[in-house]
């Protein structure tokens, strides 16, 4: 439930502090530690041959010592390896197990020049670091083998990349990182091949040693990331979402939001998430320390969204303890709620669907921007509008996984295959509902071109041909129905203007026609110079911005312009306005929790096996979405209403954080609560017995 990472480095044996150490583990009630082990440096009396000892050693045993330390607190253990660099006397007697570039040079370590960077997909990591993970596993039994920057750094022309290559896909290493290059596409499958490959073996030595224990890879994460998230979910049976820290730009949610990625593909196994004590920027200052305010909002961000945390310390000297304070606080409290932290499973009805094939063949070398700003963007949304919501693998479409929810949102999930149509289509005749967003299954799942949207049945809306943008200064009309004269409920909250502002990208469709309600309407950019030029050349057209059906139970929202990416990149209210009404309106039913009151809060709601709980973090300061948090500004009063599984009844209702238990109000099938005040976090638990 609580890790704690001592990466030690070189000169820590017989200069660091075991005994503090072992004692801090035991006072925070860490139950899990990972330890340095071996790869780049080995921390014990190592007999694989070439495997760098700590020069510092001597004949000690610092990682068994810590081992034996941790036993004996009745922690986990696992070992903590990093093959990604050797040393000189590597190079000398196996030079084919150093990464090369494109130009033929092997390459020397970018940050620590006297080192060589390895190749991951050769004999290097095959041969020698499975030998070093035996040699680990048989000695100190060990529960599992973490195992940090395995998977490569960077694409590697060595020799044997070369001739696997050649010989897997009859063609030469690529040049470029272009998906329509033939090459390119054939070079990210093998690649993954062989990673997968790698990680079953290493896996499989571990366990016939020890048939308890696991390699555990340091990988995963969302639409961007490399390895394909469905596998790492089946071949895990717990993964830790490495996301150390913010830096720059980055909204506190993202720690949640990596919960979500990794719960998406591992269900209900264990999530570890790894926040680092330090400073993260690209200077890498790996011996700072962070705000202590920045360090409780980015793991309580992790706490509620599931994430079980694993503080992550390099070097066993500490330069600045300012941070021990902070997680001892966070740990302790921790371990006091444990019970309401052994979640079940989500209790939200709304899925936010990622997708690495659509990052990978639709987005290319601009992922980033055509990809994942759709998902932030809607993202925001969402927390904004309080909706507890999961993240969706879209290769994990099928019936039992989404049985929970009752609505989908496809952000410009642009490759959808004809099957996961079908999924999607399944879903929607069981009753589920869907918004869907610009260039949603316009392309196949390897990025083909499809003549109109594998879904444009449900969409009410046709392809009509062509993708406009960047638009300037173009608008949306909002139109009454013609029938009632009344706005539809997607406007509610803008019935007082006749127009908003448009997105930046939109596709061109036809509407289908029947049954379909288009309450927005295109006004055509104008020009926006000089000033005497802007006037508006069309006032109305009847182009649909905006397709709203219901089927049976079903509602569907179909969004043909970049609402969600032009959120996260401009922030129009209207068009989180329109965002809310979207999901409210399509999930056409009341939601598990409903929290009214002011400010920025992330809602999530779980399940335990006798209690619910509701995690409010308070988001509402004025470094959210950049940090560091420098100060803590208290949320004042919410209004919690909790519906009450069914079959069961709420016994007593207590806040986590506060530790007082709130006046309550019951409704049939609702508890009512207020919580007076949040600070960072707070955590409605709600004991539950069977009526
Ligand atoms: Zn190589």
């Amino acid at each position: 439930m609580r890790w704690a990472q001592l990466t030690l480095v070189e000169n820590d044996p017989g200069r660091y502090d075991r005994q503090f150490w072992l004692d801090y583990f035991a006072r925070i009630h860490a139950d899990g530690a990972c330890l340095s082990a071996g790869g780049v440096v080995a921390y014990y009396p190592t007999k694989v041959d070439l495997h760098h000892r700590s020069a510092w050693m001597g004949d000690t045993d610092p990682f068994g010592d810590l081992v034996a330390g941790c036993r004996r607190l009745g922690m986990t253990v696992i070992a903590r390896t990093d093959p990604h660099a050797v040393h000189q006397d590597v190079f000398d007697a196996h030079p084919d197990w150093i990464a090369v570039d494109a130009d033929g040079r092997k390459r020397r370590h970018w940050a620590s020049p006297e080192l060589w960077v390895t190749c991951a997909l050769g004999p290097y990591n095959f041969e020698f670091m499975t030998a070093v993970h035996k040699e680990i596993v048989s000695r100190y039994a060990v529960d599992g083998i973490f195992s940090n920057r395995w998977s490569g750094s960077g694409m590697c022309y060595c020799e044997h990349c070369q001739r696997n290559f050649q010989a897997a896909a009859g063609l030469a290493l690529p040049r470029t990182t272009d998906v329509g290059d033939p090459a390119r596409r054939a070079y990210l499958a093998w690649q993954q091949d062989r990673l997968f490959e790698l990680w079953r073996l290493w896996d499989r030595e571990i366990r016939a040693i020890n048939p308890q224990a696991r390699f555990i890879a340091n990988s995963g994460g969302g639409a961007l990331s490399p390895l394909d998230m469905k596998t790492v979910g089946e071949l895990s049976d717990i993964l830790f979402a490495d996301r150390q820290a913010r830096r720059g730009a980055t909204p506190l949610w993202v720690n949640g939001k990596s919960a979500k990625e990794y719960r998406a593909a591992l269900g209900s196994k264990p999530i570890g998430g790894i926040f680092s004590v330090g400073v993260e920027e690209p200077y890498r200052w790996k011996d700072s320390v962070q705000s202590d305010a920045e360090v409780r909002m980015w793991v309580a961000e992790g706490t509620a969204n599931g994430m079980r945390p694993w503080f992550t310390k390099f070097s066993g000297t500490l330069y600045d303890k300012r941070w021990l304070a902070t997680v001892e606080k966070i740990y302790s409290w921790h371990y006091r709620a444990e019970r309401y932290l052994r979640n079940v499973r989500p209790l939200a009805r709304v899925g936010l669907v990622y997708s690495q094939q659509t990052a990978t063949f639709y987005g290319g070398d601009r992922a980033r921007e055509r990809v994942e700003d759709h998902t932030l963007g809607f993202y925001q949304a969402l927390v904004d509008a309080r909706t507890p919501f999961e993240m969706v693998h879209d290769r994990l479409l099928d019936r039992e996984r989404l049985q929970t929810l009752k609505l989908l949102i496809l952000p410009n999930i642009a490759c959808l295959s004809d099957a996961q149509c079908e999924q999607i289509r399944a879903f929607v005749r069981s009753g589920g509902s869907l918004v869907a967003t610009l260039e949603t299954a316009l392309y196949d799942e390897r990025g083909g071109h499809r003549s109109d949207f594998g879904l444009a049945d449900l969409f009410g809306a046709r392809f009509a041909g062509r993708v406009e943008g960047p638009m300037q200064n173009s608008y949306l009309r909002l139109e009454r129905d013609r029938r009632s004269g009344a706005f539809h409920p997607l406007l509610a909250g803008l019935e007082d203007t006749p127009r908003i502002i448009n997105g930046v990208r939109r596709v061109e469709v036809r509407a289908i026609g029947g049954d379909t309600a288009v309450p927005l309407t295109l006004i055509p950019s104008y020009p926006d110079l000089p000033m005497e030029m802007v006037y508006p050349r069309v006032e109305q057209t009847d182009s649909g911005q905006l397709f709203a059906r219901e089927i049976g139970r079903s509602r569907i929202v179909y969004v043909p312009w970049d609402i969600d990416r032009t959120f996260w990149d401009v922030m129009s209210t209207d068009h989180g306005t329109l965002l809310a009404n979207a999901v409210r309106w399509a999930a056409n039913e009341e939601p598990p929790v409903t929290v009214t009151g002011p400010g920025l809060l992330d809602v999530t709601i779980w399940r335990q096996r006798e209690s619910l709980t509701v995690h409010l973090v308070n988001l509402t300061n004025p470094m959210t979405m950049r940090g560091p948090i420098r100060e803590l500004l208290p949320l004042s009063g919410q209004r919690v209403r909790i519906k009450v599984p069914g079959g069961t009844t709420a016994r007593r209702v207590h806040l986590l954080v506060a530790d007082r238990a709130p006046s309550i109000e019951s409704t049939p099938g609702f508890v009512e609560v207020t919580v007076p005040a949040i600070l960072d976090h707070e955590v409605v638990a709600v004991d539950l017995e069977p009526t």
